[in-house]
């Protein structure tokens, strides 16, 4: 008999009836995804947990990738990219694979909004939002495998040239816990798109969608070795992939302090290597803006997978005429959230992911209540079985606390005062972190002014949270460097070659 992952049987009685597929994957031990060797344990044999945050309790048990199982991993996508099956067919078949896929994950829609809700304590209604993301994503890049042009360059006679855009090679792709399958999926479009094969590792906390999308990858047939998933530690699994030899490129998506790690173990080879990390966003709301729009907007927004977001709206900046009618809104909006289990369909709140995500949570509030901070809204830890935290509404910060600089990654907001425009620019760009920042107002000129010199790489206007596949998003600075959705993320996962002939 296979051993057993938990337990399924914990969740048959559930009061929510849960899916069968479902059941069936959290009660197997999930194995390595690797071409040539599909749902394979690692070859030591070790496995990790996964930990449902709603209770606490063990979900189901992993296989943990050893260094030699990278390898095999890498070994197999290097392979696939010379193999005609892959190589050598049409960009119009290259779409035709992304659009299965995306027809693929609609058909298991609910299977992984499940999956993703138990693994990782997001709300089903969210979880479903963020796999119907997923599919609309896949849609999009499998758009642009025929669109790939190159250029044909002025040059002197009596020489013709031209650039090409060719794939990069092996990508090694490394995502976070707080959206698993809409990151992969936002790494896995443009770099098949482009031709590529990949590598994924995503978080020990939450791989189930990760493990069930390359099922689903794989029964529409996409060959062997193009898409591969090794699960286990980022120290141990995610080094050893970013530093093999045959990975041409990486693509990361997390934390500013890991993301450092990554650049330095991936740079010396000289790869080509992306990271996307963490944020605090500023979203300014100026008097003349319709304010029941703005706090319904922002309360969405910072509250969205219990603020586990890196584009959350953390620092909500309002003019001082506003500060109290604001506060007001944001309290009514907060009050209409339903915190509890994830699965159930009326939670619109659900649990951290982790009891150490909860803890920095709390120890977020306890330093803004010592800065001086009001806990206007919130402030506690919900309950004695799984990770729940009220939503938090801090008011009376100054940008230069601690709340105001530092990513919480939770459900934190920090309420700031403003007096004019000019200051209002200068402390939402007053941040080590450069990735985006809202702006409501019914003025164009001051969302033209403002949208020019705010920074970040991604600006709103009277919307926040909002990404699209047709518009990118991405930081600067100690938000990273590199840019995700859109065309320049296909551009990402291509290099170019120039060639110049003398036809003479
Ligand atoms: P994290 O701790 O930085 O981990 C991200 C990924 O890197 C995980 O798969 C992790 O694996 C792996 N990892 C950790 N150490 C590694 C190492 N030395 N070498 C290679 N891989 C390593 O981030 P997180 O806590 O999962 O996610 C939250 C962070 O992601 C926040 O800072 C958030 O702002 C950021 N984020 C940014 C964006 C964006 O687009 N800018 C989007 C979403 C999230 P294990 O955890 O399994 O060890
Ligand atoms: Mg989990």
């Amino acid at each position: 008999m296979a051993e057993s992952g938990t337990g399924a049987d914990a969740y048959r009685g559930h009061c929510r009836p849960i899916g069968e597929r479902t059941l069936a994957f959290i009660d197997r031990v999930q194995g390595l995804r690797i071409g040539g060797a599909w749902d394979q344990q690692a070859k030591n044999g070790a496995t990790f947990e996964s930990i449902d945050p709603a209770t606490g309790r063990v979900l189901g048990r992993i296989a943990a990738a050893t260094v030699e199982d990278v390898d095999v991993a890498v070994t197999a996508a290097a392979a696939a990219l010379e193999s005609p099956e892959w190589r050598d067919i049409s960009p119009a078949r290259r779409a035709q694979y992304l659009f299965d896929l995306a027809d693929a994950v609609d058909e298991h829609l609910e299977t992984l909004a499940e999956l993703e809700s138990l693994d990782m304590g997001k709300p089903i209604v969210q979880a479903r939002d963020d796999i119907g993301g997923v599919s609309l994503t896949f849609r999009y890049y499998g758009g642009w495998p025929t669109k790939i042009e190159g250029d044909i360059n002025p040059v002197r006679s009596p020489f013709f040239g031209m650039t090409l855009r060719q794939p990069i090679g092996v990508c090694a792709a490394i995502t976070p816990w707080n959206f698993p399958v809409v990151m992969a999926a936002h790494k896995i479009g443009p770099a098949l798109a482009a031709g590529n094969t990949v590598v994924m590792k995503p978080a020990e906390i939450s791989s189930y969608t990760t493990l069930y999308l390359a099922d689903l990858a794989r029964e529409v047939g996409l060959p062997d070795g193009v898409l591969n998933v090794v699960t286990g530690a980022g120290r141990v699994v995610g080094e050893a992939l970013l530093s093999h030899e045959l990975v041409r490129k990486v693509s990361f998506t997390g934390s500013s302090p890991v993301g450092k790690r990554i650049l330095e173990v991936a740079s010396p080879q000289m790869k080509k290597v992306s990271v996307e990390l963490g944020g605090k966003t500023a979203n300014i709301v100026f008097p003349d803006a319709d304010l029941r729009k703005a706090a319904a907007g922002s309360a969405d927004a910072i509250w969205e997978n219990a603020g586990q977001v890196c584009i959350a709206p953390t620092r909500l900046f309002v003019h001082e005429s506003i500060e109290q009618e604001m506060l007001q809104l944001l309290a009514e909006e907060t009050a209409k959230l339903t915190l509890g289990d994830p699965l159930d369909e009326a939670t619109t709140l659900g649990p951290l992911v982790s009891e150490k995500q909860l803890d920095t949570v709390r120890s977020y509030v306890d330093i803004a209540r010592e800065e001086g901070g009001e806990i206007a809204v919130g402030g506690e830890a919900v309950g004695t079985e799984g990770f729940y935290m009220q939503p938090t509404i801090v008011a009376g910060v100054d940008n230069d606390m601690r709340v105001a600089r530092e990513e919480i990654f939770g459900p934190v907001l920090s309420v700031i005062t403003f007096r004019d425009e000019e200051e209002a620019l200068r402390l939402a760009n007053t941040s080590e972190y450069d990735l985006a920042a809202a702006i409501w107002t019914r003025d164009l000129s001051r969302a033209h002014r403002l949208t020019q010199r705010l920074r970040g790489g991604l600006v709103w206007v009277n919307t926040v949270g909002k990404l699209d596949p047709g518009i990118s998003f991405g930081g600067h600075h100690l938000s990273g460097n590199s840019r995700e959705l859109g065309r320049e993320s296909v551009l990402e996962y291509t290099k170019s070659k120039s060639v110049l002939i003398d036809p003479s």
